[in-house]
């Protein structure tokens, strides 16, 4: 497309935009179950609203919109209230989960740089279940990754012992998953800490997916480990506002103990030609709105709005639970949260995702050990009968081998 020379109308782009999602995965009648929380209507014109509010507004600039550093202290504090944070417990918003640990590592190297304890990169030690975007953020930074096998007991947890064994004195981090986001399943988070702290390491704690969905799963007796700043050793945490926070994209937070472990993360910088300028986090330009919706939702559910919305999670989860059960899947693990990934005995998961696709639903994939994968929403509620219903027919259609081969199977989704 070319630039026009003479621009459009609002009206006739308007329509343009509602026809152009004609293709679109049909997230609001609960097709996919990957990239879009499905809150309701009511949540969704919320962000809409209060991101609109302060859409053009920097959040780059505190001492020019107090308002905006406040809500993000508002964030900040309602998190670590959540998360156990201990007093002097501090941290920030970002623009998403990988952005949240990137700076984690950041804060990592940087303190042990200043520590002295060596001057190469470094490297981290991480279960095999740990998102990517560890891998990008330490390519990023020149940092060695270590990824580490998980136990071999079925419960699709990190193996404490043996990242033990993984670490050397060029270790910088440590990291557990709560929940990893391939099966949905919370690593032993107390094992790590103590394993950190017998190593005198940075532990971070992935909690993307589940930092703002366990707390309130514990409120409604769902029995959760201890998983985060509770645990003695935990030094960091990313949570994502625009998961389970039901937040307008563009917001999650990077948590860390202490002012003292915090003070790695920003950017200062005075010798360059424009003014001093000091940056929390990777960017410069801060979006206004994705700071004023996150606050507007989260202050709008409250503790009793999230509890309502990850029981319904919840419960559709040991609905889906129970359906592939008597379908003939396993579920891997012991998922307690919104993922559940599950596998067929005999038939290729592959190939039932692929006849699922057909049939108009975007999931998505687990690749060890290839299984179906599921990140659910609370208004998945409605339509997951109807996801039971075509998953039994995809089986039926692979079963009757009239289905693509696994191999032909489009699974790379992004
Ligand atoms: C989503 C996710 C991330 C990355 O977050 P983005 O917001 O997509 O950058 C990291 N870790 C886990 C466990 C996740 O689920």
């Amino acid at each position: 497309m070319k630039l026009p020379q003479e621009g459009q109308s609002w009206d006739l782009l308007q329509a343009s935009l509602a026809e152009r999602r004609g293709d679109d995965a049909k997230w609001r009648h609960g097709r996919t179950a990957v990239y879009v929380f499905n809150a309701g209507e009511d949540i969704m014109a919320i962000q809409k609203e209060a991101y609109a509010a302060y859409m053009s507004e920097n959040g780059l600039g505190p001492l020019a919109f107090p308002s905006l550093a406040q809500m993000e202290r508002d964030v900040i504090d309602m998190a670590l209230g959540l998360l156990h944070g201990p007093d002097g417990a501090t941290g920030a918003m970002t623009s998403g989960g990988t952005d949240s640990i990137t700076m984690a590592i950041k804060a990592a190297r940087d303190c042990a740089r200043s520590r002295g304890n060596f001057a190469a990169a470094g490297n981290i030690v991480l279960p095999q279940s740990a998102h990517l975007a560890f891998d990008k953020a330490c390519h990023l930074m020149d940092i060695e990754v270590r990824r580490i096998p998980l136990r071999e007991d079925g419960s699709y947890q990190a193996d404490v012992s043996a990242m033990n064994a993984a670490c050397d004195s060029s270790t910088l981090m440590l990291v557990g998953s709560a929940p990893n986001f391939p099966h949905g399943i919370i690593d032993p988070i107390e094992d790590l800490g103590r394993l950190a702290q017998a190593r005198g390491l940075w532990l971070h704690i992935d909690a993307c997916v589940g930092g703002y969905f366990a707390p309130f799963a514990r409120l409604n007796g769902v029995p959760v480990p201890p998983f985060d700043f509770e645990v003695e050793g935990v030094c960091s945490m990313s949570a994502d506002l625009h998961k389970y926070g039901y937040a307008a994209k563009g917001a999650s937070t990077v948590l860390f103990r202490s002012e003292d472990l915090y003070r790695f993360m920003p950017f200062d910088l005075t010798t360059w030609s424009g003014a001093p300028m000091k940056t929390p986090t990777l960017a410069g330009t801060r979006p206004g709105g994705a700071i004023s919706a996150a606050w507007a939702v989260m202050t709008h559910l409250g503790a009793e709005g999230y509890c309502r919305l990850q029981a319904e999670v919840c419960e559709t989860r040991q609905r889906v639970e129970r359906g592939v059960r008597n379908l003939g899947f396993e579920v891997l693990g012991e998922p307690l949260l919104g993922l559940i990934a599950f596998r067929h005995p005999e038939l290729h998961s592959f190939a039932i995702y692929g006849e699922l696709f057909k049939r108009g639903w975007f999931t998505s994939v687990t690749r060890e050990p290839p299984s179906l994968h599921l990140m659910l929403s609370p208004r998945h509620a409605d339509f997951i009968d109807d996801y039971l219903a075509d998953l039994q027919a995809s089986m039926e259609t692979v079963k009757a081998g009239a289905a693509a081969k696994p191999s032909a199977v489009q699974v790379r989704y992004s």
